[in-house]
């Protein structure tokens, strides 16, 4: 097998996502499951859905077009706010987007219009997080504006916490959240179908005992993918932290730790010599460096540490004496290590447990999806 690889266990992830479906579920959640940090791979995306989730959600619109290409035929909602000269695209693969501006939004009209379609809003609100949102005090306003524009529908309202910011999602914005749903129903008429909580950070208090109000759908990646909870690192109870894993073979070992023989007839210091040092510590270098993945982001195994990478070299300390030149090392990952290794085009994918596309005769999972149409 070729290396550097990542190793992708597409029965962890159906794991991890069919835990937190089930635990959600019966708080009334449902999952759309992100793909963003898998580039829209479509075979990922369908472990996510044969573990449960309702839909998909990406950032970009090139992983869009990927899963399509691939044949998914499951509702893909458009995360980043739409840039203005995508509008036609967008309409055309995606089922809905997430908005802050009402000059995209009637971009995204006018598109619908002429391709004879209607296109779904979901209207980010500003919580905290102080990246893409609308302030609550202008929500009003704007969903009018959706509402009474042709071409598009109010589909619902969302929020997202703990990214720029890293502020964890409260029960009490859980609850202004809920409230403004109720406000903007009773502001412009229809029924506000999806209240967006938030992301993998939204877990704790969507496990918790609290109240979920109208909340009715988080957006889950991180925590499918890795089964941590991105606020704290922890593991969530139950699921997989290792289903993803990078290989990278040893290319060097050792050239500049060996010490110099020293011209020397001290018999005590060739004793001393002889004796084996197990606490040496051993150089060694891979094949992999930050244009493959974010160094810093690798898990490094008992005995073994991080020394240091460039673009293509990792340079790590270890005292196993068992690694040579042509030797593979297995690393686990952090999210920005498996993002950027997913996007990274030397890195070959290789997956495990796939099921291979759903057929016709599967009755659960996917085919309710991916229906042939
Ligand atoms: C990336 C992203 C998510 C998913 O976040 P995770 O921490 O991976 O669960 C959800 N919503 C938005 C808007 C995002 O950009």
């Amino acid at each position: 097998m070729s290396s550097p690889r990542l190793e992708v266990d597409l029965r962890k992830i159906r794991h991890n996502t069919r835990t937190i479906v089930d635990s959600l579920k019966i708080r009334g959640i449902c999952v759309t499951a992100v793909t963003k940090a898998a580039c829209g791979h479509p075979a990922i995306a369908r472990a996510m859905l044969d573990g449960g989730a309702a839909g998909l959600a990406e950032a970009r619109l090139s992983n869009v077009k990927r899963l399509r290409q691939a044949g998914t035929t499951s509702p893909i909602t458009l995360i980043r706010t739409p840039m203005l000269s995508q509008a036609d695209d967008v309409v055309e693969v995606c089922d809905a987007s997430y908005n802050t501006e009402i000059s995209v939004i009637s971009a995204l009209a006018a598109a619908a219009l002429r391709q004879k379609t209607v296109h779904d809003i979901v209207l980010m609100v500003e919580m905290g997080d102080r990246r893409e949102g609308i302030m609550p005090q202008d929500l009003g306003d704007v969903a009018r504006r959706v509402v009474d524009m042709p071409g598009v529908a109010l589909k619902g309202i969302g929020a997202n916490f703990a990214c720029l910011s890293g502020i964890a999602p409260t029960a009490a914005k859980m609850q202004v959240l809920s409230a403004l749903a109720n406000d903007i129903e009773g502001q412009c008429g229809p029924f506000i179908e999806t209240v967006s909580g938030g992301n993998s950070a939204n877990l704790p208090w969507a496990f918790g005992a609290c109240a979920t109000g109208r909340i009715n759908d988080l957006r889950i990646g991180e925590a499918i993918l890795l089964g941590v909870d991105p606020v704290t690192g922890d593991q969530i109870g139950g699921m997989y932290r290792d289903a993803f894993t990078l290989v990278a073979e040893v290319i060097e070992t050792d050239a500049k730790s060996v010490h110099p023989l020293v011209g020397n007839s001290d018999h005590t210091l060739a004793k001393i010599r002889l004796v084996p040092d197990i606490s040496k510590i051993t150089r060694i270098i891979l094949a992999i460096g930050h244009q493959d993945t974010d160094a810093a982001g690798l898990s490094m195994p008992a005995g073994t540490t991080l020394i240091g990478a460039t673009s293509d070299h990792l340079v790590i300390g270890t005292k196993n004496p068992t690694l040579r030149v042509g030797s593979e090392m297995r690393f686990n990952m952090n999210y920005s290590a498996v993002m950027r290794a997913m996007a990274a085009p030397d890195i070959q994918t290789n997956l495990r447990h796939d099921r291979g596309p759903p057929n016709a005769h599967d009755v659960d999972g996917p085919s309710k999806h991916l229906a042939s149409v």
